[in-house]
């Protein structure tokens, strides 16, 4: 019988480290899961160069290299992927309604939502006139296009960091751009990102606000910067890397179950990944404002695979 038709114990909705995790611990506690992958297979880690702080990976494998390893892990389980994203999704019902890109209707007991974050922008109208003609949101996706060139990169946690020391194994020299003097990113980033402005590879650019991305019409040529001692600089670059944050992608759920006033979706109701909707748990960045990591993510995978095994027996 097709799993459309049928109603299934478990739809995870994910493919990130949280829902690749919730579906090796159900798989294994025999719920048969199905996994929506969503529109980035293996979630945000995919992108990244290298993951130095996943336990057991001292080689620090790529994050596709980890993030495939885990959705293998999955499958062998018996978990099925499904290559498509959830469109819209009724949770108050019994059972379950998830309603894929292509049509298909999803029916389940319980669901867990592990749809992650997506990539803040500035919001300046300059910035969406150049998205995809200059400025990124992806280094390792794009920065191959830099090669040689000077580009800056926004923001102070540590994607920013990663995303700067990734450009400048690749291009002649990369700003980065804080709107303060102060980071949120790990001290080892920060450190190795100031041997490559002694190096003269890089410069650390603060308390800047980029107020302006300048073009020629086709491609990014540059970036008008305000501080705040009222004084503005014009830097010259081909590329503009974004890394300020992500938001999560919670935007579906919304009208279903009980968010936080950024959209984070809030659990705890009962048990530790329970949602508002009894039956629906949330694990990772979509449910995680504080940490926010691959592991954490992991784990609250893990723990929301417990709670629906609990409440589905
Ligand atoms: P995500 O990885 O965001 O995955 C979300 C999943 O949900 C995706 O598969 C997506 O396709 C799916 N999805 C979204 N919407 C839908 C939908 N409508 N239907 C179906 N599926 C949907 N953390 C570390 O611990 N170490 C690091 O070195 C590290 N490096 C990072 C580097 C960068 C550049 C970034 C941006 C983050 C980094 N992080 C790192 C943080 C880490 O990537 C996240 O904490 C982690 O990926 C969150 O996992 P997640 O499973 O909750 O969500
Ligand atoms: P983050 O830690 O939230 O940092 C976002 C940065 O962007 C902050 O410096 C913030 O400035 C700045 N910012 C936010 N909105 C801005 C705006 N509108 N204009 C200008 N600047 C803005 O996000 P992240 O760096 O993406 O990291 C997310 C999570 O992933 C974190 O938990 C991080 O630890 C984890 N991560 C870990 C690694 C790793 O190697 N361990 C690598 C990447 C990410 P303020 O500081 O002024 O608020």
């Amino acid at each position: 019988m097709d799993s459309a038709e049928k109603i299934l114990n478990l739809v995870i909705i994910g493919s990130g480290p949280a829902g690749c995790t919730a579906a090796i611990y159900a798989s294994r506690a025999g719920l048969s899961p199905v996994l929506v992958a969503g529109p980035d297979a293996g979630g945000q880690l995919v992108t990244t160069p290298e993951i130095a702080n996943w336990p057991g990976e001292a080689d620090e494998p790529s994050g596709f290299e980890l993030m495939d390893k885990l959705q293998k892990h999955a499958k062998k389980l018996g978990t099925e992927f499904i290559s498509d994203k959830v469109v819209k999704a009724s949770l108050k019902t019994d059972p379950k309604e998830l309603t894929l890109g292509s049509g298909r209707v999803l029916k389940a007991r319980s669901v867990i939502i592990a749809t992650g974050a997506k990539a803040r922008y500035l919001g300046l109208e300059s910035e969406r006139a150049y998205k995809g003609k200059g400025v990124s949101a992806c280094a390792t996706c794009d920065g191959f296009f830099y090669r040689g060139k000077d580009v800056a990169v926004a923001g102070g946690g540590s994607a920013a960091f990663v995303e700067a020391l990734f450009l400048c194994r690749i291009c002649r020299k990369v700003y980065l751009i804080h709107r303060r003097d102060g980071f949120r990113a790990e001290k080892a980033l920060i450190e190795r990102f100031k041997d490559e402005v002694k190096a003269g590879k890089a410069e650390l650019v603060t308390p800047a606000v980029i107020s302006e991305v300048k073009g020629d019409g086709q491609k990014v040529t540059g970036v008008h910067l305000e501080f705040k001692d009222g004084s503005a600089r014009d830097l010259e670059v081909s590329g503009i890397f974004v890394a300020i944050g992500h938001d999560p992608e919670t935007a579906l759920f919304k009208d279903e179950i009980e968010t936080d006033e950024q959209g984070y979706i809030a659990i705890g109701h009962g048990a530790e990944t329970a949602t508002s909707v009894p039956g629906v748990f949330a694990a990772g960045d979509c449910a995680d404002r504080v940490y926010r990591q691959a592991i954490t993510s992991a784990g609250q995978g893990c723990k929301a695979a417990l709670d629906a095994e609990h409440y589905l027996s």
